[in-house]
């Protein structure tokens, strides 16, 4: 896949943009003044593989016990402020590895200039986040609605705020709830800037429908090159968000993280309760943080053959079943034995690619 390159930036240890891995971000929805309970979500987040995490940080509380989460954090911390300066200027102090603030809402050129010159001393960029819904009054105005190309102008009239200080050290998110006016704002501004952009669907609901809406927009876009980061909203426990970005990821081959499972729709040949063994496979995979591919076949006919390409798999006859590997058939057993042999073999397999 062609990605468009764009220039790099880093937010800890953690690269974004100029070919890069698109890296997975979420955001925690704890009190980040409690420590204890923000701790707890970071580390369920990056034990789901996520690379980075942004905290809200809306009071000087919250800014001031930065630090200590920090501390206990294994993957970088983005702090997420609005219309306060002095909140960035204590996050940055706490050692923060990166800001997202729009620099038009902060409070006034003086102190815009007091935050880029303590980040670009600290070394660490700034996420530009325009949302629709929080699009400025004189653009809506302009644009009579919120448009792509009036996105693209709020985003722009905050990047010059930034380059007219020599700060580039940023990457832009134009998010809103619509997909098909996401798409165009994003490519618009891919054409418009070459800073990384972070990609997400704001608001995108449920997760149900919030799972369809970011697969279709955020793979879209990605699918096309654009996109160096990416954050899925869904509402509710954001180690969710997480597992969508990353099965996102995967569907388009662009990271290899934890098992794939493959299952058949079932038909009139399944005799075996695929529905239940495939949830129960599921349920057993979660946590597996390596990379393999376990398929879950209704019939012995089709099953190996159709899915050849998985490390390890069953495939149900009448009673029993297949298991077998790479499409190599290697054994028959009972079909409530099924998911514990094919598990064996599975252990079996991380087992070998460690010895
Ligand atoms: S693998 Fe067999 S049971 Fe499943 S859909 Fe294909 S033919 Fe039907």
């Amino acid at each position: 896949m062609d990605r468009k390159k764009t220039r790099q930036i880093h937010i800890g240890d953690v690269l974004i943009g100029g070919g890069a891995p698109v890296s997975v971000q979420s955001m925690t929805n704890t009190k980040t003044q409690d420590t204890e309970s923000t701790v707890r979500q970071i580390r369920a987040l990056a034990d789901a593989g996520c690379d980075i995490v942004r905290l809200a940080v809306p009071d000087m509380d919250a800014a001031q016990n930065l630090g200590n989460i920090i501390k206990q954090s294994p993957v970088p911390l983005v702090a997420d402020i609005h219309f306060d300066y002095r909140l960035a200027l204590e996050a940055i102090h706490q050692g923060i590895a990166a800001l997202r603030l729009n620099p038009g809402n902060i409070g006034g050129e003086e102190n815009v200039r007091k935050v880029v010159t303590e980040a670009k001393a600290a070394g660490i960029p700034i996420r530009i986040g325009v949302n629709g819904g929080s699009l400025d009054k004189k653009l809506l105005a302009k644009y009579g609605h919120v448009t792509a190309e009036a996105l693209v102008e709020s985003a722009m009239q905050h990047v010059r705020i930034l380059e007219a200080q020599n700060f580039y050290d940023m990457k832009i998110s134009l998010k809103a709830h619509d997909v098909p006016l996401t798409l165009e704002a994003y490519r618009l501004m891919s054409k418009t800037v070459d800073y990384p952009l972070h990609l997400g669907i704001t608001e995108a609901g449920t997760p149900h429908t919030g799972m369809i809406k970011s697969a279709v927009g955020i793979g879209a876009l990605l699918a096309e090159g654009i996109g160096d980061t990416i954050r899925i909203s869904l509402t509710g426990d954001p180690v969710v968000e997480v597992k969508v970005a990353n099965e996102i990821l995967k569907s388009l081959g662009m990271k290899e993280y934890g098992p794939t499972l493959i299952s058949c729709p079932t038909c009139g040949r399944t005799a075996i309760d695929l529905p239940a063994i495939a949830s129960e496979v599921e349920k057993r995979l979660d946590g597996i943080t390596e990379p393999i591919s376990v398929a879950v076949m209704g019939c012995v006919v089709n099953g190996p053959g159709e899915a050849r390409e998985a490390d390890v798999g069953i495939a149900g006859g009448k009673g029993e079943g297949l298991v077998f590997r790479k499409g190599e058939i290697l054994r028959k057993v009972s079909e409530e034995d099924l998911v514990s042999e094919l598990f064996k073999e599975i252990d079996k397999i991380l087992e070998e690619r460690h010895a």
